[in-house]
C-alpha cells in the first residue's frame, strides 16, 4: 500500500498547487511531439487539481539540456499540445523562476493553469541548490510530485522542494507505485519476468530480484548475447558487454541454482535472427544453437557447438528467434502476471522504417502475446524507456495494464529500491 499522502488527502481549493510533472516527451526534428504518451497519462492529475478550483502551476524538465537554455528542449510546444488535450488554455512563460513567473503565478486565477519552461536549463535543478529551490517553493503553497519518470534521482524538483513546503503525491505516481510495487510483492502467479534491452548492467538488481521472486525468466536483447558468450557460445559481431561477463555468469550460477528444484526456469534465446548490417536491406538468416544453448538449464546436458549454430566473425544476433519467441509466448498462456523490461530486439524504427522493422518480430509476437491475441491474458506491466517508445509508436499501450511512464524509475522500484522523490513526501 502507498504510504504516502496525496492530493486527495488535503485541500487544495484555491491554492497554488505546483505540480511537478513528467513532460519529457518525444520530438521529431523539427520540434513536432511524436508521442505525447507522458502528457496524456498526466491529465487526470491535471483534471483533478483543476476541479478542485488549485491554481496550478506545472513544471517539468525535457530532454537534458545539461543546465543550459536549449531551445529545442522548450517545454512550449508541450503547453499547446496540453492546452488541446484539456480544451482549456494553458498558460506558458519561458522561465521557471524570476520576476515574470512570480508575476504569473501571483496572478494566476482558481482553476487555471500555468505551465512553467523547462526546469533543467537551469544547472541548479540537478544540482540540488538551496537557493534555486527556495524560489521554486516561493511560488506556491503546496507541492505535487506526479512525475514517476524523475523519483530515482535527487533533483530539486524531486528531493529538495519537500523540504521548504508541504508536499504530496500525485495520483499518476501512485499508481505507478502501487502497481509496480504489488505486481513485485504479491504477483498473480506465475509470475513471468521478460528482461531484454541492451546491457545486463543496467539492470543487474532487477535480475537478482526476479531470481528470487519468480517463476520463469525469458532473457532477450542485446543482454542475451552476454549470457550466451558467458556460456561459451561464439556470437561473432554480436552487441555484448565483456565487463558484463563476470556478472553474467554469477547470475546464471544463481539461476542453476534456484532451478534445481524444477519449480524455475531461466530461459536463454536459442535461435536468433542474425545479419551482417543493421539495415533493412540487409539479408537476414535464422541462426539455431539450441544444441549449445539449453532452455532448461538443469535438465539437458550441455554440448558442444555445431557447425549450423555458429555465428560467423561479422555477424551480429539482431533479434531472438522464431522458435525463442515461440517458447516465450507459449509459457505466457500458463502466466498469471507478466513483467517485462527491455526489447527483445533493435526495434528502432530508425533507419529501418515501417511498421515493423527486420528485427522486431520477437518483440512483437511477445506484445501478442502478453496482450491476449493467444487466448489467456496475463496481468501485464511494462517498463522501460526504449521498451515503452516501441509500444507507443504500435499504438498498443492500452493493451497491456500497466505501462510505466518511468523507465529507470520502474527498474529501480522492480529492484526494491527506494525512491528518493517518494521517500520525501509526507507521510498519510
Ligand atoms: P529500456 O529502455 O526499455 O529499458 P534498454 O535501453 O535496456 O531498454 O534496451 C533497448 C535497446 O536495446 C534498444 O536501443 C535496442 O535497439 C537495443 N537492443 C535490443 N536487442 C539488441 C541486440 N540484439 N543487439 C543490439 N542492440 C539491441
Ligand atoms: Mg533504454
Amino acid at each position: 500500500m502507498f504510504t504516502k499522502k496525496t492530493v486527495r488527502d488535503i485541500d487544495v481549493r484555491g491554492k497554488r498547487v505546483l505540480l511537478r510533472a513528467d513532460y519529457n516527451v518525444s520530438m521529431d526534428e523539427r520540434g513536432n511531439i511524436t508521442d505525447d504518451y507522458r502528457i496524456q497519462q498526466s491529465l487526470p492529475t491535471v483534471k483533478y487539481l483543476l476541479e478542485q478550483d488549485a491554481r496550478l502551476i506545472i513544471c517539468s524538465h525535457l530532454g537534458r539540456p545539461k543546465g543550459k537554455v536549449v531551445p529545442s528542449l522548450s517545454l512550449a510546444p508541450v503547453a499547446k499540445r496540453l492546452q488541446e488535450l484539456l480544451g482549456k488554455h494553458v498558460e506558458f512563460v519561458p522561465d521557471c523562476v524570476g520576476e515574470q513567473v512570480t508575476k504569473a503565478a501571483n496572478t494566476l486565477q482558481p482553476g487555471h493553469v500555468l505551465l512553467l519552461e523547462n526546469v533543467r536549463f537551469y544547472p541548479e535543478e540537478e544540482a540540488n541548490d538551496e537557493a534555486f529551490a527556495k524560489q521554486l517553493a516561493s511560488l506556491a503553497d503546496v507541492f505535487v510530485q506526479d512525475a514517476f519518470g524523475v523519483v530515482h534521482h535527487g533533483a530539486v524538483s524531486v528531493s529538495e522542494l519537500p523540504k521548504y513546503m508541504p508536499a504530496v503525491a500525485g495520483p499518476l505516481l501512485e499508481k505507478e507505485v502501487d502497481t509496480i510495487t504489488s505486481a513485485m510483492e504479491n504477483p498473480t502467479r506465475p509470475l513471468m519476468a521478460v528482461v531484454g534491452g541492451a546491457k545486463i548492467a543496467d539492470k543487474l538488481d532487477v535480475l537478482h530480484r526476479f531470481i528470487e521472486i519468480a517463476d520463469f525468466i525469458a532473457i532477450g536483447g542485446g543482454m542475451a548475447n552476454t549470457f550466451l558468450l558467458a556460456e561459451g557460445m561464439h556470437i561473432g559481431a554480436s552487441l555484448a558487454d565483456k565487463d558484463d561477463l563476470p556478472v553474467a555468469k554469477e547470475i546464471l550460477a544463481k539461476a542453476r541454482e534456484k532451478a534445481k528444484d524444477g519449480k524455475f526456469v531461466f530461459y536463454l534465446p536459442q535461435d536468433g535472427v542474425v545479419a551482417s548490417k543493421i539495415d533493412k536491406a540487409a539479408p537476414t538468416r535464422i541462426a539455431d544453437w539450441s544444441a549449445h544453448v539449453i532452455a532448461d538449464i538443469e535438465n539437458y546436458p550441455k554440448r558442444p557447438p555445431h557447425e549450423a549454430s555458429y555465428i560467423r566473425e561479422h555477424e551480429m544476433i539482431l533479434d531472438i528467434g522464431p522458435f525463442s519467441a515461440a517458447f516465450i509466448a507459449g509459457a505466457m498462456q500458463f502466466a498469471g502476471t507478466v513483467v517485462w523490461n527491455g526489447t527483445m530486439g533493435i526495434t528502432e524504427k530508425a533507419g529501418l522504417q515501417g511498421p515493423v522493422g527486420p528485427y522486431a518480430h520477437g518483440t512483437d509476437l511477445l506484445m501478442e502475446a502478453m496482450t491476449g491475441k493467444f487466448g489467456h491474458r496475463p496481468f501485464s506491466l511494462v517498463g522501460g524507456g526504449d521498451t515503452v517508445t516501441y509500444i507507443e509508436e504500435r499504438g498498443l499501450a492500452d493493451a497491456f495494464n500497466h505501462v510505466s511512464t518511468g523507465g529507470g524509475a520502474s527498474l529501480e522500484l522492480m529492484a526494491g529500491h527506494k525512491l528518493p522523490g517518494v521517500e520525501a513526501l509526507q507521510n498519510k
